[in-house]
């Protein structure tokens, strides 16, 4: 059988360790100058034009983003159910709630009139997330938030490099998170970039990372440790200058599979929209798991589900409401190799499979 394709592949080379070898060798590898230079680094790379502040995981950075916004008991955030499950854990993890908005199909990303639905006195933010790399629907979802008073904050958990008419993701909301986890669009190992809209979510950031202090024994507020070590900051600082080439290598893998395939639904990218493809995702009509299954068996060719259980529908969440093109998308998306280590051959493989199974299912 032909080689397995993976449905994700970290790459890391011999710079990345290098930069770690050097930090071991410096005996400074906690928070250091490493991760100030990553902050820095980070911001201008992506044209972010506002302070980003480093921690140790993305649900680390949702959760502090959201604590420096204000955020607590009583309140409600508004997020997608179509997500991973850290964005409403980070939101619950706050004492306050999360409340499950559907999306719309064409881009798997919040739909702004569902977002206005489930609008009470008690919400506070809406979270959308860039799903798979695809930006949400900002205008229409700022305007719902300028009717109604409301924050936005951004999950780019998935989405380092996207945009929408020309602003980079993380430059819209209050804050905005991008995930440094192996299988993202670029790692620092583990770890999480946060964007911040002014100087008081910045120093919020700071603090609540470091147990609430700036400064040692000047506790300010109770916090946490979410600090980024050097370590991985050094890791991160190569991947950046890599990530462009690698986000361009997802874009001309994505165009040949939706210029090819045949029988299912590929993604479509909005107007204006820069879509970094963190995850190529189609929708199978009928018995996406039975293709899925024969993808792996028969050609050897591995896929992803992201994400066969709404939120809503989780053992943590249990809301009793149906959000229909959430649940459709659910039993539909089907996730095909797309990083930037998918050989031409590799595509004309999926190509192959993915149009001869959906023809014969069909
Ligand atoms: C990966 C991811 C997160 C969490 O990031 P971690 O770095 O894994 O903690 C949050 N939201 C979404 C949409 C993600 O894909």
């Amino acid at each position: 059988m032909n080689d397995f394709i993976p449905p994700a592949k970290p790459l890391i080379g011999d710079e990345e360790r290098a930069a770690v070898d050097r930090v071991l060798r410096s005996g400074m590898i906690a928070q250091g100058p490493e991760v100030a230079a990553f902050e820095k680094e980070f911001s201008e790379h992506f044209g972010l034009g506002r302070a980003c502040v480093a921690v140790n995981s993305g649900t680390s950075g949702l959760h502090l983003g959201l604590l420096s916004a204000g955020i607590g008991a009583g309140d409600e955030v508004i997020v997608p159910s179509f997500t991973f499950a850290a964005t409403a854990n980070s939101v619950a993890l706050t004492g306050a709630t999360p409340v499950f908005a559907d999306i719309a199909l064409d881009d798997f990303t919040l739909d702004p009139a569902s977002v206005e639905s489930f609008i009470t006195d008690k919400t506070k933010a809406i979270m959308p997330v860039h799903l798979y790399g695809h930006p949400a629907k900002m205008p229409e979802l700022q305007a719902v938030a300028d009717k109604h008073g409301l924050m936005i904050f951004e999950d780019a958990a998935q989405a380092h490099g996207a945009s929408l008419n020309g602003t980079p993701v993380g430059a819209f909301g209050v804050f905005g998170m991008f995930s440094l986890y192996p299988t993202k669009n670029m790692t620092s190992g583990e770890g999480g970039m946060v964007s911040a809209a002014n100087d008081e979510i910045e120093r919020n950031l700071r603090l609540y990372r470091n147990q609430g202090m700036l400064q040692q024994y000047h506790n300010e507020v109770v916090g946490l440790n979410n600090r980024m070590t050097d370590i991985h900051a050094a890791i991160g600082r190569v991947q950046l200058t890599k990530v462009d080439a690698w986000t361009k290598q997802r874009q001309d893998n994505a165009a040949f599979l939706s210029a090819n395939l045949e029988g299912v639904i590929v993604p479509a990218v909005a107007d204006g929209a820069v879509h970094v493809y963190h995850q190529y995702t189609i929708r199978v009509a009928s018995d996406r798991d039975g293709l899925a299954k024969a993808l792996k068996d028969e050609y050897n060719i591995g896929s992803g589900m992201f994400y066969p259980v709404p939120n809503h529908r989780l053992k943590t969440f249990q809301r009793d409401y149906h959000l229909a093109n959430t649940e459709q998308a659910a039993l539909e998306c089907l996730s095909l190799p797309v990083h930037p280590s998918v050989s031409q051959a590799d595509l004309e493989r999926i190509v192959t499979a993915v149009s001869t199974l959906a023809k014969a299912g069909a």
